[in-house]
């Protein structure tokens, strides 16, 4: 064990995930690559854990964020007026497809998960709130609340009366034999009866994220969340859209994880890639519902003026070098090298959309979720000099997703790496 893992383990907690059995020390980054301590490199596949969407060094933010810091106004809190936040909150509030939209910067996606399901039982006077299963949705009371996967749930009380509804993955045999047309309608009937039978009637909200992301990547069948807002919307329910993996372009359906469905969610909440790296979260959310709270509100360290420097330089960056198209060109060369892995005994299944890829490890014999396969394929990827994550319910998927400014040369060299690392376990296995 190295010193410094040795020191982590001595004084953080024991269920702070840490990747490879000889964990990495990142000490540089540049463009899609990082060097760790020992002077080895690799190409991010993973964007930091989806948070450094332009890469690394990126001169524009930091330029931006030497600027905001040589100005000596590091943080003033949301006492006074900051033009980096109003300039941001008028490009999200545009950018939301939300009528009369306003935002509320965070520090985190947690915390704005926590924001948004405040609006909502606030705004309806409900403790009531749906939500997915295998969903993430943070680490706080009330989005642990909200989470439906077992790995991230402590058996504390809940301050929501959460009732969890079917969607991206099938769980269960019965509905993996249906085609997608079956699954949504007995998902909508599925929704009805909870509404009819658990509920007062007074549900405040929906929170779903399009592409569940700590869930492995799982997508609903097209249609799904389009079927779920009819019912909602007669019902009176919100919907929040929770982007905080899938906004800005990355799904390269559209700008959020929502736009390719056709709806425009009450609220959507975001984080993780903003900042590139810094820690700037947010809704944004119909400006009703917004001002519905009539409590006082600041936030110490939400919407801070380097972390608006930073998310004002990638924002535009994103917009200016239509990284969202990047992602739809460059998903379709990730995902027809990795499709043929499906062969493979030790594979399940094989997914993208934009620049989000998974690929499910099974125990080759009996087919069921194997978290080891995975573990073993993310240590072939990092000695061949490959990030990706893995996740998923079962811990037995591959999660690949990397800074939307990857050139198709990067995308090639990535795919032929996890190839081949993945036929190398399943070799071993077979
Ligand atoms: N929502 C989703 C979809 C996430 O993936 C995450 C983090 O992985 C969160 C919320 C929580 O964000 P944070 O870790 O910034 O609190």
């Amino acid at each position: 064990m190295s010193e410094l893992l040795a020191r982590h383990r001595a004084v953080m907690p024991s269920w702070l995930s840490l990747y490879y059995d000889e964990p990495i020390e990142i000490t540089s980054g540049k463009g899609v690559r990082l060097t760790d301590a020992d002077g080895n490199t690799y190409l991010d596949f993973f964007a930091g854990i989806l948070t450094n969407m332009l890469g690394y060094d990126v001169a524009e933010v930091r330029e931006a964020v030497e600027r905001q810091l040589a100005t000596g106004v590091v943080h003033t809190s949301t006492l006074y007026l900051l033009r980096g936040q109003v300039e941001l909150a008028e490009k999200i509030a545009r950018l939301s497809g939300i009528p009369d939209a306003k935002v509320f910067f965070t520090n985190s996606g947690t915390e704005a998960n926590e924001t948004a399901l405040l609006l909502a039982t606030c705004a309806r006077g409900s403790d009531q709130v749906l939500a997915m299963r295998n969903s993430y949705h943070g680490r706080s009371y009330g989005t642990v609340a909200v989470t439906g996967n077992r790995g991230w749930k402590n058996s504390a009380l809940s301050p929501l009366n959460v009732h969890y509804l079917h969607g991206t993955d099938r769980d269960g045999r019965a509905f993996r034999a249906m085609s997608d047309a079956e699954y949504i309608d007995a998902c909508v009937a599925d929704l009805r009866d909870v509404l009819a039978t658990a509920t007062a009637r007074d549900v405040a909200c929906l929170i779903a994220e399009p592409v569940q992301g700590v869930g492995g990547f799982t997508m609903p069948p097209p249609g799904l969340l389009a079927a779920y807002k009819e019912v909602l919307d007669e019902e009176g329910v919100l919907f929040v859209s929770d982007e905080v993996q899938t906004g800005w372009g990355r799904t390269g359906t559209g700008f959020w994880g929502f736009s390719e469905h056709g709806i425009t969610p009450d609220a959507i909440t975001f984080a993780k890639g903003l900042g590139n790296g810094l820690a700037v979260g947010g809704v944004v959310a119909r400006g009703d519902l917004m001002d519905g709270l009539t409590a006082n509100g600041v936030s110490t360290f939400g919407g801070n003026p380097v972390a608006m420097a930073a998310a004002n330089a990638t924002l535009d960056y994103v917009l200016d070098h239509d990284l969202q198209a990047n992602a739809a060109r460059l998903g379709p060369v990730m995902l027809d090298g990795l499709r043929p892995l499906t062969d493979a005994a030790a594979v399940g299944a094989v997914r993208g959309k934009g620049l989000m890829f998974a690929v499910d490890m099974v125990d080759p014999g009996s087919g069921a979720p194997s978290p080891e396969l995975a573990a073993a394929v993310l240590e072939e990827t990092r000695r061949r000099g490959l990030l990706i994550g893995k996740g998923g319910l079962r811990g037995n998927v591959l999660r690949v997703a990397p800074p939307l400014t990857v050139e198709e040369s990067d995308v090639r060299e990535a795919r032929d790496i996890l190839a081949e690392a993945v036929r190398e376990v399943d070799a071993r296995v077979r």
